[in-house]
This record gives C-alpha cells, structure tokens and sequence, in this order.
C-alpha cells in the first residue's frame, strides 16, 4: 500500500469525517465507543475529536458512568455549527427555512408571493430569505439553495417551467438578490432528497410528490437518477390515460391532470386540508372526487413498482395527508400487482410541510458534511 502524503492526508480526513458522522448519528457517545466501533485507536479519536471540537463542529458532553477507573467523557455534535437557507417557489407561495447540520429547521416562513419575473419580485425573494437566515453569522450560513417547478439545463439555469411560465433562461434572478451564494434545483427533487435524508436504510426508492404539480425523485443504489436532459422522474406527465384530460403541459392524458393536490383542494378554494375535513366527514362531493383520485394513484404507483421494484414513498401537498388512507390505496395497488404483492412497498412521507425547501437547504448541508 502507497503511504505517499497525499494518501496519508487523505487517510486522516477520512478518519475525521468517519469519527464526526459516527458522534452525528449517536447523539452522545464516548471516546472509548468510538474507537471501538470505528476500529480506530484511542489516541487517533482523541486527536480527532480536540480537532473537531477546536473548529466548533463538536461539543464534549458530561460523561458515562463506568465500570471501574475514570468515568469516559461524552462528546455530542454541534446541529447549529452551520446552516443553510431554502426557499422553495411555487406560483403563488414562497416557503423559506433555515436548515441545520441534522436537517432540522430552525426557523421557517411561508409567504403569499405571486411569482412574477421581475426585479421587484426576486428582490422580495431575497428580502423573505434575509429575513429567515436573520442574523445567523456568514461563517456559519453554508448558502441557499431555491427549489422551482421546472426543469433545470444541463448547461446551467433554466430548460422552462410550466408552472412558472418560463422558457430557457439564465434564471439568476432567483439567487441575485440573497444574501449568500444560491443554487437552484428542482422541487420534487429536492422533496426527495429532503424525504430519502439520514435514511440509509433505503438505499433505493422512488419519491411520488403530488403537490400541485406532479413530480418525483428516483433514487438507485445510493444516488440519484437525474436522466440524459436532467428530466427523470417527471411523472407528472407519464400518460395515465391516453385522450383523456388536458394537462397543463399541453397533452392529453398526463398523471398529473389526475392526481396533483389542485385536483382535489380546487373545489375548496385550493385549500386541501377543507377538502380532507370534508372527506372525513363523508361529505358526498369529496367522496366521489376521491373514488375517482385513488384508483389513479393506485394505478400510478403499481406501474412505477413495476419499473423500479422498490419503496414508493408519495409525498407532496397529498402525501402529507394520505397516512389514515393507506390501507385503501395499498389494497387498490395490490389488486393490479402482477406479482401477488401486498401494497406493502408503499409508504406515506416523513417529511411534513416544507419538504422541497428543505431539500434545497440540504443543496449545501450534504457536500458540506462529506467535506469535514
Ligand atoms: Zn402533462
């Protein structure tokens, strides 16, 4: 094995990083644990952890009883050490947070704001994100990220969005006015990503979001599948029904003219939560709009099961509220599986509210915790 500086640099960061996730992901642990369980000595993860707690990123924590000599000290991680702001955008509605090292927001905002693309508006985008990100001190604000309904370019800026009514274009605006360096993703991505964050237990999902417009992630083997024009997982617009109704995109047929959010809360003054109160209380007209919504959405997600044969997590404005009616989309689902199966692949979200702001927060949080 070469034991040139270079790797040997390479070899001390990766102990760095490994000892900080290791505490990240404990909470509160010892020294003595640590070394245990990474296999490192107990010098290198002292060495480490006065390094990690001189760059304020860990924080000694009391100590653990112990079986006989010195009681071990505890060390914990610092979740505020640094943050990262995320706006997410949507054509009436700007949502902001502010992000910590965990994914945990600390502080959020959502505002009436009509996207308009003008100087005025995307000056308000950075007042909103000024306002959020408060006096959080630039050494510790990593950047923000601005997630959109659209499509990003591969070459950088923007390929259109619908939703926004926007073609090709730079799409500086967006990030002109913050106060930190801005990046821009896409919503359902960044609902995935928010969504699939701290759960390494599936490496391979695909994310369903069903807000007001359709979209999605699809996660594969650890990363994600963005496609050859950065336009995967546009579920939105698979062709549910052929001829039939007119999504917004132009054609006929689309998921999305189906199952997005708008679809059910339109009736009750795009106000989902008064169309599943009205659900509950079996109110005729939102039973017979779910009747027709559910088949859809079962028929959705078996075929995506098909494609990629691993958990469909649905998300969204809808998934935020589908977990008391999972039995009846799981049995739906189950009764067009080829393979006999359950339903059980499918899994209402985790992340409540502001998922796509906060995938776009975690646009700086990820990189920066692979670069410790
Ligand atoms: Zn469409």
């Amino acid at each position: 094995m070469s034991t040139s500086p270079r790797n040997g640099l390479e070899l001390r960061r990766l102990n760095r990083n490994r000892i900080f996730r290791a505490v990240y992901e404990s909470g509160r642990v010892s020294q003595q644990e640590l070394a245990a369980r990474l296999g490192l000595s107990l010098p290198t993860v002292a060495q480490n952890l006065r390094v990690l707690c001189a760059e304020g990123l860990l924080q000694e924590d009391g100590s653990f009883a112990s079986t006989g000599g010195r009681p071990a000290r505890g060390v914990s991680c610092i979740h505020d050490a640094r943050l990262a702001a995320g706006l997410d955008v949507t054509r009436g509605h700007v949502s902001c947070v502010l992000v910590d090292l965990a994914g945990g927001v600390v502080r959020g905002v959502r505002r009436r704001l009509p996207f308009s693309d003008t100087e005025e508006y995307y000056r308000a985008l950075g007042d909103l994100a000024r306002e959020v990100i408060g006096d959080t001190p630039p050494g510790r604000l990593l950047g923000a990220g601005v997630s959109f309904p659209g499509i990003l370019a591969a070459e950088g800026g923007i390929r259109s969005s619908h939703v926004l009514g926007l073609g090709p274009c730079g799409g500086e605006g967006f990030t002109r006015y913050l106060p930190c360096r801005g990046l821009l993703c896409n919503d359902a991505s960044a609902a995935g990503k928010a969504e699939l964050w701290g759960r390494e237990e599936l490496s391979s999902a695909v994310y369903l979001s069903l807000s007001n417009s359709v979209g999605g992630a699809i996660l594969l083997g650890g990363s994600l599948c963005q496609g050859e024009n950065l336009r995967a997982a546009e579920f939105g617009h698979m062709t549910l029904v052929p001829g039939g109704k007119r999504c917004y995109c132009g054609k006929d047929g689309c998921l999305d003219a189906y199952c997005a959010a708008s679809v059910l809360s339109g009736p009750y003054g795009g106000e989902l939560g008064a169309f599943f109160s009205a659900l509950d209380r079996g109110e005729e007209r939102a039973r017979s709009l779910w009747d027709e919504y559910l088949p859809r959405l079962a028929c959705a997600v078996n075929s995506l099961h098909m494609a990629f044969d691993c958990t469909v997590i649905l998300g969204g404005y809808v998934g935020a509220f589908l977990t008391p009616y999972m039995g009846a989309l799981r049995a739906l689902a189950a009764s067009l599986d080829t393979f006999g199966g359950d339903g059980s692949y499918l899994a209402p979200c985790r992340c409540r509210g502001e998922a796509s702001a906060v995938g776009a927060a975690l646009l700086f949080i990820e990189p920066f915790m692979e670069s410790i």
